[in-house]
């Protein structure tokens, strides 16, 4: 039977009006808990749609961009005392709609608010410098430029939180923004436009379109009228906005997968690494781009460590997200889950030994969801699959290593470059890992999944496009920088 949660249709946000796409066509978001549970249906807009939004973003620019940095600023406290009003109510939406549990939407939700004021307050802050002129009698300066209307693109597995880092710069800045979120959280997308529209932004500031990437998303990719694309997603789509973007030279950012490794020293505390690597590899059921996956072990301690390990994931409770005993909720969709089996199937084929999981959920509640086991392999080795493509669910792969350098040979052995890991108590470990990993993010003595909003966030090799979020990093992608001089 089809439970439907909230049957609601919820439209595109064009101009300040929520409003139907023109095809009238809809589709349902499930919950991946319950696939027979509708959470809501999005609208399959066109491009007809699109070029509304990107009209009306483009008009309210040119006032956007006129108001004082600070009156900015207001309207984004405004929006994160509303998203905060609605956070239990927006964290539900989003555990519903692609599985994390309540607990994890609530942090990421909170995350957001937190985002909305870091931002606010950046529209107190200094923007240019000052430099000294070869003519004593001018003044030279640099100031900074809004992009224009920037295409917002974003994923299905932080809903909340990635949309706004950057949708909460774009404005700051001066920019207007037209965003398409991922269809499978659309709904959860749907409310958040729900707070800026509560929290009074002019109409045409922010618009959602939402839709197929094939039409909406790469409809953004082709506008002659969108003049930035931030996106965050896989690395195939994330070439296409690329390439796209170059070649109608519109400004762009990327920021794609990861293969992140955790390297367990022989000098570890090993019950620390345990806990990092659990909660870095499997929260969110396995799916952030900053997840562990390669757990690269010095050899001395690999029995101990696995053995710890072992005894904690057998303890993991699956289940749905909103049940408050529940550690790991599903897979956020059904092809993500197909996704996970069959790297799983390549896994064993290609001669890694499964230790744990490996199957899909079965019993009582979990039968209509998307649910895996959590899944350990060992003697995982550089040139298997498992061990080089982002699998995006709950797996690990053990890997043994006899000396520090080949440890960070194999944490290097990757084609992304996204965070990286590593315990141990020995400083010279921590300043050659530092040195030596090609990673954005890295992270001594901590899971490799953990990100501070007001610090730089991107990857390096293919993880990204090699610019950085977040903090205060963000201008720079937001803006372009104006040289100005000035003579009396
Ligand atoms: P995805 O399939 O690439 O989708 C991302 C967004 O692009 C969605 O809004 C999608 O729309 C849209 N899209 C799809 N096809 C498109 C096209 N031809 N042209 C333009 N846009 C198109 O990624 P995902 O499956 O949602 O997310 C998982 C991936 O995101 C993983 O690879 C993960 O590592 C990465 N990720 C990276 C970061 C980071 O910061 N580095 C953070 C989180 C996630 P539809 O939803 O309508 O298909
Ligand atoms: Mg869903």
């Amino acid at each position: 039977m089809t439970v439907k949660a909230e049957s609601k249709t919820y439209e595109n946000y064009i101009n300040g009006e929520w409003q139907a796409a023109s095809s009238h066509e809809t589709q349902a978001s499930i919950n991946p808990a319950n696939k027979n549970e509708i959470v809501g249906y999005l609208s399959l807009s066109t491009k007809e749609d699109l070029d509304q939004a990107v009209s009306a973003a483009k008009k309210a620019q040119i006032s956007w961009r006129k108001l004082s940095a600070p009156a900015r600023g207001e309207f984004l406290y405004k929006v994160a005392n509303v998203l905060e009003a609605r956070l239990d109510e927006v964290a539900e939406t989003m555990t519903k709609e692609m599985g994390k549990t309540f607990q994890e939407a609530k942090g990421e939700t909170s995350r957001g608010i937190s985002i909305l004021r870091y931002y606010a307050g950046e529209g107190m802050r200094q923007v240019g410098d000052v430099i000294p002129s070869t003519d004593s009698e001018a003044l030279m300066f640099t100031s900074r430029a809004p992009l224009g209307v920037v295409g917002v693109i974003t994923p299905w597995n932080f809903p909340v939180a990635i949309p706004i880092w950057k949708m909460a710069p774009a404005l700051i800045y001066g920019n207007t923004v037209v965003f398409k979120p991922a269809s499978e959280t659309a709904v959860t997308a749907a409310k958040v436009i729900e707070c800026f529209h509560e929290a009074g932004l002019p109409a045409g500031v922010i618009n959602m379109v939402t839709g197929s990437g094939s039409e909406i998303g790469q409809g953004i990719i082709d506008h002659p009228y969108i003049n930035g694309i931030t996106f965050t997603g896989s690395d195939g789509v994330g070439k296409r906005v690329g390439q796209g973007a170059f070649a109608r030279g519109a400004k762009y950012q990327l920021e794609m997968g990861g293969k992140n490794p955790v390297i367990v020293a022989e000098d570890a505390d090993l019950d620390q690494a345990v806990e990092a690597t659990i909660s870095g590899g499997l929260r969110s059921t396995g799916q952030k781009c900053t997840a562990t996956s390669r757990v690269i072990i010095q050899r001395a301690v690999y029995d101990e460590f696995k053995e710890k390990l072992l005894t904690k994931v057998r303890e993991i409770k699956v289940g749905q997200g909103l049940d408050g005993e529940t550690w790991m909720g599903p897979c956020a969709s059904e092809s993500q889950l197909n996704t996970v089996l069959s790297y799983i199937e390549k896994g064993k084929a290609e001669g890694a030994v499964l230790l744990h999981g490996g199957r899909k959920c079965e019993g009582p509640g979990l039968e209509d969801g998307f649910f895996v086991e959590p899944t350990v392999f060992e003697n995982v080795e550089s040139s298997m699959t498992i061990a080089q493509e982002e699998i995006f669910g709950p797996v690990l792969a053990l890997m043994k290593v006899d000396t520090m350098e080949e440890a960070i040979e194999v944490a290097n052995d990757v084609e992304f470059g996204l965070s990286a890991s590593i315990f141990t108590t020995n400083i010279q470990k921590m300043l050659s890992f530092i040195n030596e990993i090609d990673a954005g993010l890295v992270r001594i003595n901590a899971e490799s999944a953990g990100v501070e909003l007001q610090a730089p966030f991107g990857g390096m090799k293919k993880s990204s496009s090699l610019s950085r979020e977040q903090g205060q990093a963000a201008i720079e992608f937001f803006t372009n920088i104006k040289t100005v001089f000035v003579k009396g």
